[in-house]
């Protein structure tokens, strides 16, 4: 048996996305079917496109995905039907480093997220995507091709939306949120009086600024050189910033900030020059956290002698760690008006992925989320937010 739904096609890499009819397997042992109902645009799927990663076309892409669970497989307990769910990464729950609870760090991660077929069960290693005439279709983006009516995801990479938070703002929990305020969390770890340095501002920086706020750091410095950005990371809770586009030289500029090095850089650019900044800003026992994606094959160099100093150069995925204890937490902090990163979100239709993609590239919004049935708020349409750009004053 299929499920009928709908999903935003690329043929082929490069090709635009357009919804079509598509077909999908219905959920089995250790499987769920999401109706999704709003799903954040990143990055990543935009360099997916572009053929960045290795995930086999004509493919349904999508991964900050938040619905309601349809249908529930053989064997899944929790969640259940009618939860209301953000996925997560996929993990396969078997590998060593699954084992050790790091669910990032899933050895079978990049089958895991562009593979484009399932991951466990039976079915492994094939797609549960079709077109209606039963063509081939390319699917489990990051476990979950969320630019779609519906996603077939693995039970253990949901994570349960409590009622009062919309869904509309919980997908991108799954992704860009998470990858810049883990990265804080749960790899920097300030220590009182710490000082941290964010490269780049858009959606993963300014979560990164947010988490920073909430840990014992005192110097939480942005750099970018979008004017607007700097203020928008200022107004949530950044103590300093650089403009790039002036300064001549960032990580002296961050040292006169610092009075010396910084604790702890955070590269969110992916962009080579800026990466070596980066790891120039830290010092003696300093850390620099690269997670910023730099094109497929890109390298950087460093000073040796400084890098033997006791610095450290450490990357993370998606902000490391694992969906269903960070989530929750940030979740709660948003909650507590903590972690304010609604603020970053602007809204399109369902079916505008390529309008959101390129409002994104104009720096018009910082997180874009598409959104069908008015983002699942209740009553419908309910304290609903404005529709279109936001995020950037
Ligand atoms: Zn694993
Ligand atoms: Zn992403």
């Amino acid at each position: 048996m299929t499920v009928a739904a709908r999903g935003a096609v690329a043929a082929a890499v490069g090709a635009p996305l357009t919804y079509q009819d598509i077909e999908i397997d219905e959920p089995g042992a250790g499987e769920i079917l999401v109706r999704i109902v709003a799903t954040g645009v990143c990055h990543t799927d935009e360099i997916t496109r572009h053929g960045d990663l290795p995930m086999p076309f004509p493919a349904v892409l999508g991964h900050e995905g938040a619905g309601i669970v349809d249908a529930v497989g053989e064997g899944v307990t929790t969640p259940a039907v009618g939860d209301r769910v953000v996925l997560g990464w996929p993990w396969c729950g078997q590998c060593r480093n699954c084992l050790a609870g790091e669910h990032r760090y899933c050895l079978r991660m990049g089958e895991a997220v562009a593979g484009g077929a399932r991951l466990l069960g039976p079915a492994a290693g094939r797609s549960a995507y079709h077109f209606p005439d039963g063509a081939q279709l390319y699917g489990h983006f990051f476990g979950q091709s969320s630019f779609a009516t519906h996603s077939l995801v693995l039970a253990s990479s949901a994570v349960v939306v409590p009622e009062d938070v919309p869904l509309d703002i919980a997908g991108p929990l799954a992704c860009g949120i998470s990858t810049g305020a883990g990265a804080v969390l749960n790899t920097a770890r300030p220590e009182p009086g710490a000082s941290l340095v964010i490269y780049g501002v858009g959606a993963v920086g300014l979560s990164a600024v947010m988490a920073a706020v909430n840990t014992p750091a005192t110097t939480i410095i942005a750099v970018d050189r979008h004017v607007d950005r700097l203020h928008l990371a200022r107004e949530l809770g950044a103590t300093h910033t650089v403009d790039a586009g002036t300064e001549d030289d960032v990580p002296e500029a961050v040292r006169r900030i610092c009075g010396g090095p910084a604790d702890h850089a955070l590269e969110c650019t992916g962009v080579i020059a800026v990466v070596e900044q980066a790891v120039a800003s830290v010092g003696m026992l300093g850390t620099c956290i690269l997670v910023g994606g730099a094109p497929a094959g890109a390298t950087f160099a460093v000073d040796h002698v400084s890098t033997l100093w006791g610095k450290r150069i450490v990357g993370t995925l998606g902000g490391g760690g694992r969906s269903d204890t960070l989530m929750p937490a940030l979740l709660d902090l948003y909650g507590q008006g903590r972690f304010p990163y609604d603020r970053l979100i602007g809204y399109f239709d369902a079916e505008d992925v390529e309008r959101a993609i390129a409002a994104s590239k104009r720096g018009e919004v910082v997180k874009p989320v598409v959104r069908r049935d008015g983002g699942g708020r209740t009553p419908a349409g309910a304290d609903e937010p404005e529709a279109g750009v936001v995020g950037l004053a």
